[in-house]
């Protein structure tokens, strides 16, 4: 409208405009604005871009000087992130100030819920967020909300607000995170829960929540060069977001849970009651269409991930074949990964180069213009001086199969594996195993075979395992007598391609 408002649903019903703290006004205002920076950015076009920053302009009367909506801050965060894009490219500094005022603002007074069943941990205003300690509530608001604090801390330099996100993030992925990525255990407010609470077939894990996990890395990857944030985002890119959408890209997940076990929602074969489970096989679309989308510009602005420069330094964050150019430096990438970890990279006019040891790696060889390279390593990165123009650097990683335990505060996962290769998670489905998938052994040094399947156009892994031998016997004083079997495994992110089966991560 005139006064830069930009929303169609409120443009029909005006005298609701900014009254319910629920109504995703401001949300909704964060997404076009990083759509039309980002249409700017491809083409140049700036018409999108202008009515963009009306309505970042029209947002800050309306919020920082006339104080006219019924509410301070956003009742699902994303505008934060948002308007620090906007500022980046229109140096705009009352965008930059806006984000920092519903920052700055959240959690110190009295605001109203969004919903009268959500409380103040839904919404992140339990605290002031310096003051936050843990991931708390809805788990896409959460991550969005870490990410323009995070965002606010590399732009004032507020290292009290570093700190806060380091907590947090710590709290994330040492407590409340998926093997895959995805956070967010339950779909009551679809939100964090409690430490160490990760149930698998009841998970949640909503595609944007492991979306926004990746913007929230990779923005402290910005405030501290660790590979431990880069790492978040792999894992998030190859598992948690990635199940996200079916192989064909036609259909997609809101909710990947780690396990699927169609029998639950079989059960009610005596009423009509239903239980709620996760949906077992993709959609094409959603009444909430938050994910799809969102997959779709995730994977759009990947190229976004692989490389940073600071000090001189290159800096390697993510192993995808591509080509950089800034200024006078070029590198140009080529790899297979995640299929081996086996990388090459040219580079012209770098001198020195920091590249991520991923954390399951065991061992990596690395060679400049085929010499064996001294490298430093520090924090994860292995950092490794360059005399020459042109150079290249052949990395070798170790990408074994591997196994790995859950701590056994997780409840679900005690006693169960799980199985990666490089930074894949796998995990193994009915259609491809005609024996339970519970009660599977592992030998430690397990064999395995990693063969392409046409089908899924994946690697996928054949092991050697012990299942107990089939009884008729319900119960049983005799101990198990084990079998040699032969698993199937596939990347999680392929489960649900072929139809309704069982599914598990962890085995
Ligand atoms: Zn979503």
């Amino acid at each position: 409208s005139e006064d830069g408002y930009f929303n169609s649903h409120f443009l029909r019903k005006p005298e609701e405009r900014w009254k319910n703290r629920e109504d995703h006004e401001l949300y909704c205002a964060g997404h076009l604005m990083e759509a039309a920076v980002e249409y700017y950015k491809a083409t140049g076009k700036d018409k999108f871009l202008k009515l963009m920053q009306d309505y970042a302009d029209y947002i800050y009367k309306v919020f920082v000087i006339e104080d006219l909506a019924a509410f301070k801050t956003p009742g699902h965060e994303e505008i934060e992130l948002a308007l620090v894009k906007l500022y980046d490219v229109t140096e705009n500094k009352k965008y930059l100030e806006l984000s920092k005022y519903f920052i700055d603002t959240r959690g110190t007074i009295e605001e109203p819920y969004i919903l009268e069943k959500y409380n103040h941990y839904n919404i992140q205003d339990h605290l002031p967020v310096r003051q936050q300690k843990t991931a708390e509530g809805h788990s896409v608001r959460a991550s969005y909300l870490y990410s323009g604090m995070a965002d606010i801390a590399v732009k004032y330099n507020d290292t009290e607000l570093f700190e806060a996100c380091k907590t947090i993030f710590s709290n994330i992925v040492n407590k409340r995170m998926y093997i895959t990525g995805g956070t967010g255990s339950s779909h009551l407010g679809e939100a964090f829960t409690l430490d160490y609470d990760l149930p698998n077939s009841k998970g949640y894990a909503e595609t944007c929540a492991a979306i926004a996990l990746a913007f929230f890395a990779q923005r402290m990857l910005l405030l501290e060069k660790n590979s431990v944030y880069a790492d978040t985002v792999e894992r998030v890119m190859y598992n948690g977001m990635l199940s996200g959408i079916s192989l064909d890209g036609k259909a997609f997940f809101y909710e990947n849970p780690l396990e699927i076990q169609p029998v639950l929602n079989k059960r009610n074969v005596s009423t009509t009651f239903t239980e709620r489970n996760p949906i077992t096989q993709r959609k094409e679309v959603f009444s909430c269409s938050c994910c799809p989308p969102n997959v779709i510009r995730f994977i759009g602005a990947i190229n976004g991930y692989i490389y940073s420069y600071e000090q001189d330094i290159l800096f390697i964050n993510q192993y995808i074949s591509s080509e950089m150019l800034y200024e006078n430096i070029q590198a140009d990438m080529k790899t297979d990964f995640p299929s081996s970890g086996n990388v090459s990279i040219k580079t012209k006019n770098i001198n020195q180069i920091a590249i991520r040891k991923p954390y399951w790696c065991t061992d990596v060889d690395i060679k400049v213009n085929g010499n064996d390279a001294i490298y430093t390593l520090e924090k994860g990165y292995m950092y490794l001086g360059l005399t020459e123009t042109n150079n290249t650097i052949d990395i070798k990683m170790d990408m074994p199969v591997r196994l790995v335990r859950s701590n056994p505060k997780v409840h679900e996962d005690s006693k169960k594996t799980a199985v990666m290769r490089g930074p894949i998670v796998y995990c193994a489905e009915g259609i491809d195993n005609d024996f339970p998938l519970n009660q599977i052994l592992f030998n430690e040094k397990c064999e395995y075979k990693v063969n392409k399947s046409n089908d899924l156009d994946a690697d996928i892994l054949k092991l050697r395992v012990k299942i107990p031998k089939e009884s008729d016997e319900l119960y049983t004083f005799k101990p198990f007598e084990y079998i040699d079997k032969e698993l199937t495994l596939i990347p999680f992110y392929c489960f649900a391609n072929r139809g309704e089966t069982e599914m598990r991560v962890w085995l």
